[in-house]
């Protein structure tokens, strides 16, 4: 990957031209620019960084992105790096790990300066409206480049060392890619004021630190139906999904089930290994959760040691073979984890009682066919745990 980057450094670099007295004004405005926002996001950075699991979207598209498309690829590549070495102190993350990200950044910017500039642009003062468009048309491409290279270089080394890697983990979520695309964007019109009415990039600062809090609500509207220990739905995300979908099936006259899920004897993982333990075994089941159940299902913790799974347009055949898939993929896990001492063990052979009621055979809303599955798991406890148990038809 390293040696893709030198070749692409080498081949933007040489056809670039050497810096003028305007460059180096532009240059120093842009950096500005991005010392302001850095340094005044900070904090924000460094929450939202600790929150993020799959790829980091960088605002700094803003600073970056005009430089690509007004600069020779040298000084934009020095904006990238003098953006990085700010960032080096919040980002706090393995040294292999921020080089690497640095060396995408700055191939994705001389790539996409060197794209732009063999496209031959006008020069913008002299540009017709109608000329513009052939101008907008560059700067999309130059754009669909400097994104292009990132997703390859990056993504390309995420699918190369991760042990499966899905779309998600690789390309990022749909909204860090909107947010990816809209900074991009911003990032040309300040190239647009930055040639035309310099000043005017004050403004570009006052937005992009603004946009930064939104980006930031973005993220907490996410975390507010998400279970911080397991990262599944918490109640309240669970509950808005599962009425959408009651809803939804009503209307289609069709079925719906709920598997509420209870570990047995959990309290004895906590008491023989530490709560450390128990909370990998919660994230091992929610992982497992996850992976047995289909796209459309909606899997949630209900508190403590119980979750919730919600399956569309399962009748009460395809819910029982769903429950003893999950009470089976439970039985069958190897959680790795540390005992009390701190010492490596593996806990195995957990098992669960599961309780389910299917609408509308047995309740009709969703408080009604929680109580029935939740009843189902006491009958299942009584009988000896470790079993699926069907709620009771409800008497008319
Ligand atoms: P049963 O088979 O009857 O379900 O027994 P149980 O021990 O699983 O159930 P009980 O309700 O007696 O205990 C649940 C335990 O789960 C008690 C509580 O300390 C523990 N617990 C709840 N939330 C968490 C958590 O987030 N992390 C950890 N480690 N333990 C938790
Ligand atoms: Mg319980
Ligand atoms: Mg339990």
């Amino acid at each position: 990957m390293e040696l893709a980057a030198v070749v692409g450094f080498a081949a933007a670099f040489t056809v670039a031209a050497t810096p003028d007295g305007t460059d180096w004004l532009r240059f120093a405005i842009l950096a500005a620019g991005a010392t302001v926002h850095i340094q005044l996001t900070q904090r924000q950075e460094e929450r939202r960084r600790n929150r993020t699991k799959t790829v980091l979207i960088d605002l700094i598209a803003v600073w970056v992105f005009p430089a690509i498309l007004v600069l020779p690829a040298t000084l934009a590549v020095l904006l990238v790096v003098l953006i990085r070495v700010q960032r080096w102190f919040t980002a706090r993350r393995p040294p292999h790990n921020f080089i690497f990200s640095s060396i995408s950044h700055s191939l994705a910017a001389a790539l996409a300066g060197l794209s732009y500039a063999s496209l031959h642009p006008q020069d913008w003062h002299s540009v017709t409206a109608l000329g513009s468009l052939r101008e907008f048309g560059l700067v999309l491409i130059a754009a669909a480049v400097y994104e292009g290279v990132q997703v390859l270089y990056v993504g390309g080394i995420l699918a190369l060392s991760g042990p499966r890697p899905t779309v998600r983990t690789v390309l990022g979520s749909k909204a860090d890619n909107l947010l990816e695309a809209i900074t991009t964007g911003l990032g040309a019109v300040t190239a647009v004021l930055l040639v035309t009415m310099p000043p005017t990039v004050v403004i570009m600062a006052v937005v992009t630190v603004f946009f930064n809090r939104l980006a930031e609500l973005d993220q907490l509207q996410d975390d507010v139906v998400t279970d911080p220990k397991t990262g599944l739905l918490n109640m309240r995300g669970w509950s808005e999904s599962a009425e959408r979908a009651l809803e939804r099936i009503s209307r289609a006259d069709g079925n719906l089930a709920m598997l509420m899920i209870d570990l047995d004897h959990f309290k004895w993982i906590n008491d023989s290994f530490g709560h450390p333990a128990g909370d990998d075994v919660l994230g091992a089941v929610a992982k497992a959760l996850g992976e047995v159940t289909r796209p459309a299902d909606i899997v949630g913790r209900f508190g403590g040691e119980e979750f919730l799974v919600l399956l569309p347009d399962a009748d009460a055949a395809a819910a029982q073979v769903a429950a003893e898939r999950v009470r089976n993929t439970i039985a069958h896990l190897r959680i790795d984890t540390t005992d009390k001492r701190g010492a490596q063990t593996t806990i195995t052979d957990r098992t669960t009682s599961i309780g389910v009621a299917v609408f509308p055979l047995h309740a009709a809303t969703l408080a009604s066919l929680m109580q029935a599955a939740d009843a189902a798991v006491y009958e299942a406890k009584e009988n000896g745990r470790n079993q699926v148990r069907f709620a009771r038809p409800v008497t008319q």
